[in-house]
């Protein structure tokens, strides 16, 4: 396809009385591969993408592990580069945050402060957030030794020592991808028992690898240019240490962004829009992709996959 050809939709909306074939709500990786998708369907497709358009991958640097890069990409990069292609294909995209939802009425109705507007189908991409300690020095030293996701960046920390903050199956999984590389992986666990499972447990305790360090909160994280040390409080004793380490990776779990879904469309019990079948929410012709429902993979790779799922089931729902 010529680079410049945009696909004229017969269905775009001329007046805001008139409904989008697809509104997709976020502008992450789900939502712009929804977004490619739905527009080579021939489906007229707006994004509303938010103020911080791009998700989680704007905030991260190196990229190795987004197929088609082999040199690895920085992810502001690959966001621009996702959101061009959506846009090649005709996607219009707005960069503002919708404020409500109303998905009794047909077509769905969707508001950005006092405008309106009008969808026949949704695909909600909003992603997740990760949840950060808040502590000194954890802002300024992310992407700098501080991470969230051991898939993407345990490759930087072979030979070095890190820890892992948190006590869920994350937790453990990141402590766990880690050994592959790091010299020693500690786990600073806030209590003195994990709320990960049985099993991913045991594989942590039988990991020579990994020690585990109970009841112990991080106060601050310091380092000039990068990481160097973490410091730590024992909330049972009160006693404080530092621990000189190269990386550390918070896992304590995320928050779906479903603020505005609340009381609109079925979320599960943490808090996550509930898939029915596929990409299915319980309204129909509402759909779902990506972090804002799947809390187990959370890759810039599953996203894309569960985009490209929800725009093919979004446009037989057209047809
Ligand atoms: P999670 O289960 O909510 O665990 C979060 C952990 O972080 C808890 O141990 C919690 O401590 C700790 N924590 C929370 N806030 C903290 C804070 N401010 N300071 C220190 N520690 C804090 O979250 P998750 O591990 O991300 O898992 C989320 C869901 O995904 C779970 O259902 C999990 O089973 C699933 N998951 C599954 C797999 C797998 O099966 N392979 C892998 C990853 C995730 P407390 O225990 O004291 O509350």
């Amino acid at each position: 396809m010529d680079q410049d050809q945009k696909i004229e939709f017969t269905s775009k909306p001329q007046s805001p009385t008139e409904a989008w074939d697809v509104v997709i709500i976020g502008s992450g990786p789900a939502a712009l591969t929804a977004a490619v998708y739905t527009t080579r369907g021939a489906a007229s497709t707006l994004i509303l993408g938010g103020e911080s358009w791009g998700g989680q991958l704007m905030l991260t640097t190196d990229v190795d592990n987004y197929p088609g890069f082999p040199e690895g990409i920085q992810g502001p990069e690959l966001m621009e580069k996702m959101k061009k292609q959506a846009e090649r294909f005709g996607a219009e995209f707005v960069q503002k945050n919708v404020t409500s939802v109303d998905f009794s009425k047909k077509p769905f109705e969707l508001l950005i402060g006092e405008t309106k507007y009008l969808a026949k189908t949704v695909i909600i991409a909003t992603g997740a957030e990760t949840k950060w300690l808040g502590v000194p020095g954890e802002d300024k030293l992310r992407g700098r030794g501080i991470s969230s996701c051991a898939p993407c960046d345990a490759p930087f920390f072979k030979g070095k020592n890190v820890i892992v903050v948190g006590g869920g199956d994350s937790a453990m999984e990141e402590a766990l991808v880690l050994t592959k590389y790091a010299q020693s992986v500690t786990i600073i666990h806030r209590r003195e028992e994990f709320r990960a499972s049985a099993a991913m447990q045991k594989r942590v305790t039988e990991n020579k690898k990994i020690k585990i360090v109970w009841n112990t909160e991080v106060t601050e994280f310091v380092g000039e240019k990068k990481l160097e040390k973490a410091l730590l409080k024992n909330n049972k004793t009160g006693e404080t240490s530092e621990l000189i380490i190269d990386g550390a990776f918070v896992a304590i779990g995320h928050i779906p962004s479903t603020e505005i879904f609340k009381g609109k469309i079925e979320l599960d019990k943490k808090g996550y829009i509930a898939v029915k079948d596929h990409t299915r929410t319980n309204i129909e012709g509402v759909f779902v992709a990506g972090d804002v429902h799947d809390y187990n993979y959370r890759q810039a790779a599953t996203a894309v996959g569960f985009g490209c799922m929800a725009a093919m089931e979004t446009i037989k729902f057209l047809d």
